[in-house]
């Protein structure tokens, strides 16, 4: 362990797997005391257990939270806090729509849920998103699966941003003790949110593009407090998430042709990502757009 994030206390949303996952891992090898938040308490249980077994002297707590919901946001801020006494850091990396079990809960327009932020002094990583299986171009995609996907990945990623805000503030009172002012929040965008695909998924791309635009402009209010925003910008990974959605050869290769790299990225080469924004190594970052795609978004012509 280097402490990168020694005493420093991290939320992680959409903990359970994928990017939230490998970031819940890294933050705690650096010294950081994580909660791992996810829908699916089971499978964030076994990240905080796999902590408890590789890391001394960090503690994990996993709690079920649905982010697409304010009352359960708030929660999980409050316990962050109750449990380890200020947040430093969050983080959302919620995930896309076709794996979550929301049928039911979010057959209504008004349960949203997040997307992904990371932050350091203070941190908190969202990494929460969705990516519906309907949703299409735009004379396709339904206006209940539009309003679907701008709840789970942009209202829920303001409803964190602004319990992680509260939070943070309490942590200027520290300042005499020596702990961080203020905190890192990482918003987890998509490298859609920069360029356009022809295999379309408007209401993705609408939301991860309006997460780029909120996330700049918290960054600019709340930067004299020391509570920094960036955007991380993923390209496409190798989680189940994406793997699930591209399950056909052509589909895959259809991708493929794209990739300066010829490869797809790994989760834990976002968390690498995610780490730097939640550490003060960017302590003078803020407001960035932060892309870790492979040179997907550079492309003219990629090599053969
Ligand atoms: P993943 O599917 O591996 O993990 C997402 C986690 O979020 C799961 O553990 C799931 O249970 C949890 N989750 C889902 N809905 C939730 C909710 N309402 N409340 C709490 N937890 C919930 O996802 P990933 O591949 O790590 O993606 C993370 C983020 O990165 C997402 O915002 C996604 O849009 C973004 N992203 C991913 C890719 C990619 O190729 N995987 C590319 C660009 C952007």
């Amino acid at each position: 362990m280097s402490g990168r994030l020694q005493h420093k206390v991290a939320l992680i949303t959409g903990a359970g797997s994928g990017i939230g996952l490998e970031s819940s891992l890294l933050f705690a090898q650096e010294g950081a005391h994580v909660l791992l938040v996810d829908i699916n308490l089971e499978a964030a249980q076994k990240g905080a257990d796999l902590i408890a077994q590789r890391f001394t002297g960090v503690k994990a707590i996993a709690t079920k939270a649905d982010v697409g919901k304010e009352d359960d946001i708030k929660a999980a801020v409050d316990l962050a806090v109750k449990e380890f006494g200020r947040l430093d850091v969050m983080a959302r990396f919620l995930l896309p729509f076709h794996r979550l079990p929301i049928a039911d809960d979010y057959s209504s327009s008004t349960t949203p849920v997040c997307v992904c932020c990371v932050r350091v002094p203070p941190a908190h990583v969202h990494l929460q998103g969705i990516m519906h299986p309907a949703d299409d171009n735009a004379l396709n995609t339904e206006e209940r699966i539009w309003d679907l996907t701008m709840n789970i990945n942009l209202k829920g990623v303001w409803w964190g941003c602004k319990y992680a805000i509260l939070a943070m503030r309490n942590n200027a009172t520290d300042e005499a003790k020596g702990l961080h002012v203020g905190g890192s929040v990482i918003n987890t965008a998509s490298f859609v949110a920069l360029m356009g695909a022809a295999t379309p998924q408007l209401a993705y791309t609408a939301s991860k593009g309006a997460v780029l635009a909120m996330t700049r402009e918290l960054a600019m209010v709340h930067a004299r407090e020391g509570i920094r925003f960036n955007s991380l910008c993923p390209g496409p990974l190798k989680t189940p998430l994406l793997m699930d959605f591209l399950n056909t050869p052509e589909k895959r290769d259809r991708r493929m042709i794209h990739l300066p790299m010829g490869r797809f990225g790994e989760a834990v080469e976002l968390a690498k990502a995610a780490l730097f924004l939640a550490s003060d190594e960017s302590s003078y970052m803020t407001g960035t757009d932060f892309k870790v795609d492979g040179g997907l978004s550079s492309a003219y012509v990629t090599a053969i």
